[in-house]
């Protein structure tokens, strides 16, 4: 039995590795360097040249970028109508932007329990939880495996809910076939440097309706627009322009564009060695009873985000922080994802309580995510499995290290 480096063994490897890590090469330098000496810096043709791509790539008819992920959550809410007094039924397992968007529009956030397997937000309880106030779902593609679409979908357009998938994870995953981002009724995306594509920062929304598309337009610029046909009054001159909405400045700049575009060149590169390294992951972990693998549903065809380690505390002396420390100890760094949204102090103000959603409540105690990204060498896969069997084994409940 191999001592983990916490009990006095030595490290799995000297060099610390990283959960996530952006993967830049010259091509991408260059794309960003062509903008820097161009005309245009922000609202130029980059940006255009993306939108179109993004469409090419997921089969949507309408995408609108804009700055962050968070700011296409908050325009799909928006475009969506949602405003005071409504609610928007969510999953705690998920970074806090999801539920923000609520908020920032007056709403309430309601959160629903996640299936206890895939991670994902559970339709069941999304249907319990369904209401006269209800106005929107935001489903988030956990991991990057898909939400179930289907029956979200049914349920939403039954009873005239907006669907919104929080598609910050998802970008590279099908579902039955045809990509996130050409199904629901709205998907946002986000190009934060964790995230499988990034731009520095960068967000998006992909829609197949026009009437989600203008308004999402108008929310991106401060709530003008320069089309005649949108306007109140008979312009003034070639210069006149009107604000018919309350909009943002959510606008994404050329270089980031640039960046965007040259990464999604490499996506079915970025998309083919995560699965690679996943199936690793899998088959190695499917072998320890010490931890859980995600279960990943037949109709998503899934290029993973985040690795989860699940610890089935159960065969285990130790808990998940412990587990996380002999990792550090081994020089593989995790991280958590995540912390239940409502557990915040923020939520805690706003009245929500533990104990809410029960099994998210539990996965939050199990989990850790490990290193996943494209960079990763062979050496580096093997190093991981290697120190989770390692702790795995060590600490596993009949194992009593007396030798
Ligand atoms: C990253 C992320 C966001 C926010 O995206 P930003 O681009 O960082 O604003 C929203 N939802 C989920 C699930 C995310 O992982």
């Amino acid at each position: 039995m191999e001592k983990p480096a916490i009990s006095g063994g030595i490290p799995v490897r000297d060099k610390k590795i990283y959960y996530g890590h952006q993967y830049i090469d010259e091509a991408d330098i260059q794309a960003v360097v062509d903008v820097l000496r161009s005309d245009y810096l922000t609202c130029g043709p980059k940006i255009g040249e993306l939108e179109e791509k993004l469409c090419e790539i997921t089969g949507a008819k309408y995408a609108v970028v804009c700055s962050n992920g968070t700011a296409a959550l908050h325009m799909a809410c928006l475009a969506a109508g949602v405003k005071e007094g409504d609610e928007v039924i969510t999953t705690p397992i998920t970074f806090a932007a999801s539920a923000n968007c609520a908020l920032y529009c007056g709403a309430k956030p309601v959160f629903s329990d996640i299936n206890e397997e895939t991670y994902n937000i559970d339709p069941e309880q999304v249907k319990k939880l369904t209401n006269e106030r209800t106005k929107a779902v935001v489903a988030v593609d956990y991991t990057g495996q898909s939400v179930e679409l289907d029956s979200l979908l049914a349920h939403c357009h039954e009873n005239n809910l907006v669907l919104i998938e929080d598609g910050a994870h998802v970008i590279g995953t099908r579902y039955k076939g045809k990509c996130n981002g050409s199904i629901a009724d709205m998907t946002t995306l986000s190009f934060h440097p964790v995230k499988t594509v990034t731009g520095g920062e960068g967000g998006a929304v992909l829609t197949n309706h026009e009437e989600y598309y203008k308004k999402l337009l108008l929310y991106r610029a401060h709530g003008i627009t320069r089309d005649e046909g949108q306007m109140a009054h008979e312009p003034d001159g070639p210069w006149y322009y009107e604000q018919i909405a309350l909009g943002m400045n959510y606008r994404l700049t050329d270089m980031q564009a640039a960046l965007i575009i040259s990464q999604l060149n490499k996506l079915p590169m970025f998309s083919a060695r995560r699965k690679e390294i996943v199936r690793a992951y899998d088959e190695a972990f499917g072998r320890l009873p010490q931890v859980i693998v995600q279960k990943e549903i037949p109709e998503s065809d899934t290029t993973r985000h985040l690795y989860i380690l699940r610890l089935n505390l159960s065969r285990l002396r130790i808990n998940r922080k412990e587990f996380f420390e002999a990792l550090g100890a081994e020089n593989v760094c995790c991280n958590v994802h995540y912390i239940p949204t409502y557990y915040f102090p923020y939520y805690e103000k706003l009245g929500y309580k533990k104990g809410l959603c029960p099994k998210a409540e539990k996965l939050y105690e199990e989990i850790i995510s490990l290193p996943l990204y494209y960079a990763m060498t062979d050496q580096d896969v093997q190093d991981v499995i290697k120190a989770v069997t390692r702790i795995a084994e060590y600490f596993d409940v009949e194992n009593t290290n007396e030798a």
